[in-house]
């Protein structure tokens, strides 16, 4: 898809949420999701909070709380990379790659695998409908083996 109809479904997703949950529509959501779609990459509530200084100032709540709508209509996915380290992704980022996690450093490396995707794509569910996936895999980074000269 290309970004600009990515933008628009996501749009949409969160009109009709906010619609059926009986919530406003606001222009500070509208900016968040904005915002969001044109990062690429993994962030956090503050990464946003800190871009939209420049163009568009939200409070942090409203940026927090907007995140909670978001995860809820799945726009967003959160990782927790590790136990104390919870980052987001926009939903659609999330479907191209798999991420691999450094356990000493906490580096996190993105990868892609067709057979992976695939393999998912065809675990069908009579019980369970997916709607994303990502695969961690955790382990040692080559900076890391050669610190702590790890075999
Ligand atoms: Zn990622
Ligand atoms: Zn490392």
């Amino acid at each position: 898809m290309e970004a600009e109809e990515e933008l628009y479904a996501a749009h949409k997703i969160l009109t009709d949420f906010l619609s059926v949950k009986k919530m406003r529509q606001t222009i500070e959501r509208e900016k968040i999701l904005d915002c969001i779609y044109a990062y690429n990459g993994h962030f956090k509530p503050n990464t946003i909070y800190e871009l939209m200084q420049n163009d568009f100032r939200v409070s942090k709540a409203t940026v927090y709380n907007t995140f909670e709508t978001l995860l809820e209509c799945n726009l967003i996915v959160s990782h927790h990379f590790l136990h104390d380290r919870v980052e987001y992704e926009k939903t659609t980022a999330n479907a191209t790659h798999h991420h691999r996690i450094c356990t000493k450093c906490g580096e996190v490396q993105e990868f892609s695998d067709l057979k992976i995707k695939r393999a998912i794509k065809n675990r069908t569910f009579t019980t369970f409908d997916t709607e994303y996936s990502t695969v961690y895999l955790y382990g040692i980074c080559k900076k890391c083996k050669k610190k702590y000269r790890l075999k």
